[in-house]
């Protein structure tokens, strides 16, 4: 197992003698976007000095517009059953929580689809609960189907990513026939006493099949595979080295690490007391967290959901994050109606077009691109062409291309305004002179002659 408990604490402890020489020699390798081994990432943990933690920012914040420039992805979460046979001690749809439990039909698929087509959304994160009798691999198949094909007016999915329990090469090989983008697992927690405790019962339980997921995964031929760690369930710095050596695993094994890593924070749910997490990171240490993993793995994406406030997702969004969620319900059938239980509660409340409108005015360019994996860009494909910093430059004109398309089809007055100015401001930037001309051309076609999905 590449998770050794007492390696990583002693990494941990030995790396409080950092000295401030050394890790400004390590932030001087972040600095030239090198990335950062988990020994050095250990060592940035125990940093507080204001002026050492602002170099960690403002790096984390370089990075981030180095690699990827201006541009934010969007999607939203689709809850598609909340049966679950596991009881995992956090989570809303844990066994033990009585309340009426149910999936959606198909009918009810394309209703929710409909609507988020209708918020301008392009790409999903499908969820559910685990529940092999209830929500087999075929069902999230069939959901998966029912996605791409529900195309109402102009909209579309293009891009469903699938986060799931972990499973099966063979039902891997499966998500991956019927196209998903990335396949999404949280470990929740890479503290095995701890991992044990707040999964007691079902499949869950069990840490080495959920901490070697993303291997059969691979296996099954899934190269985009995105990590996470449900900050709260125990000590945040442990929890970034398991993300570190989880990633440094995957690139030996496969050649290519985490395509994104997400960084929910424990919420209150029902049926859940937030005294009993003691771990949970102060805002402080959740920004110094998101900051060091940025600078840690400047390659893979960062995402950010509605669990976080307005405030902390704009202070997280100048230093790493790269996609954020937006009018999120987390409810099963919660687009469309008010229903029974949510996951946990949503801090973030503000509906899609608020969000675009929100980010654009921070300077950002809101994307709905979901070209990449449709371009065969996925895995070390990807990698190899964010390490050559030509991502910013496929990113951004497909980001302004994306946004003409919202704004054409879901703008109102104030929103079309103002995505004017963006891509007035940022069509120079793209620096390639035949690729500008081609986005200028292609912004016309489609803001005048009706043409949809144009991407490099
Ligand atoms: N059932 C799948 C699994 O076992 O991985 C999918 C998980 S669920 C739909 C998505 C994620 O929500 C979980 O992996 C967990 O990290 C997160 N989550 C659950 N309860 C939460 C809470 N109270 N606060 C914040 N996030 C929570």
């Amino acid at each position: 197992m590449f998770i050794d408990e007492s390696y990583i604490n002693t990494l941990i402890e030995q790396a409080k003698s950092a000295t401030d020489e050394q890790i400004n020699e390590i932030l001087d390798k972040a600095e030239r976007f090198e990335g950062l081994s988990h020994k050095e990432v250990a060592s940035l943990l125990h940093v507080t000095d204001p002026k050492l933690l602002n170099r960690i920012y403002t790096i984390a914040g370089k990075i981030k517009e180095h690699i990827y420039g201006n541009r934010i992805v969007m999607f939203a979460p689709l809850y598609v059953s909340d049966y679950c046979v596991n009881n995992c001690k956090y989570c809303g749809y844990k066994h033990d929580n009585e309340f009426c439990r149910r999936k959606l039909t198909m009918a009810e698929v394309e209703r929710e689809v409909r609507i988020l087509e209708q918020m301008g959304h392009k790409r999903l994160a499908v969820e559910a609960g685990e529940d092999p009798v209830n929500c087999p691999i075929e069902y999230i198949l069939d959901v998966l189907k029912t996605i791409y094909n529900t195309k109402f007016e102009n909209g579309e999915i293009r891009r469903c990513n699938v986060n799931i329990a972990a499973t099966t090469v063979e039902n891997y090989k499966k998500l991956k026939e019927v196209g998903i983008g990335t396949y999404i697992l949280f470990q929740e927690t890479y503290h095995k006493e701890t991992y044990e405790k707040v999964h007691p019962v079902g499949p869950k339980h069990n840490y080495e099949y959920h901490t070697t997921a993303f291997d059969r995964a691979q296996q099954g031929g899934i190269d985009d595979v995105g990590g996470g760690v449900l900050f709260g369930l125990y000590d945040w710095k442990f929890e970034v080295m398991g993300l570190m050596l989880h990633n440094e695993h995957l690139e030996k094994e496969y050649g290519v690490g985490f395509h994104t890593i997400s960084v929910p924070r424990l919420c209150k749910t029902e049926g859940m007391d937030m005294s009993e997490y003691p771990y949970i990171p102060t805002d402080d240490e959740f920004k110094r967290l998101v900051a060091i993993i940025r600078i840690a793995v400047p390659f893979t994406g960062m995402i950010i959901s509605t669990r976080e406030s307005l405030e902390m997702r704009k202070t997280l969004l100048n230093m790493g994050i790269s996609q954020i969620s937006g009018g999120s319900n987390v409810e099963v059938g919660g687009y469309g109606e008010h229903t029974t239980q949510p996951q946990f509660k949503v801090t973030d409340e503000r509906s899609a077009i608020e969000i675009v409108k929100w980010l654009m005015d921070m300077d950002f360019v809101p994307s709905f691109c979901t070209a990449c994996y449709r371009k065969g860009r996925t895995g070390d494909r990807f990698m190899s062409i964010a390490k050559s910093g030509n991502i910013k430059n496929v990113c951004l004109p497909n980001g302004l291309m994306t946004l003409c398309e919202y704004a054409t089809d879901y703008g109102d007055n104030e929103l079309k305004q103002k995505v004017e100015r963006i891509v007035k401001e940022n069509l120079p930037k793209i620096k390639d002179e035949e690729v500008r001309r081609e986005v200028e051309k292609n912004i016309i076609s489609i803001t005048k002659e009706g043409k949809r999905d144009l991407y490099l």
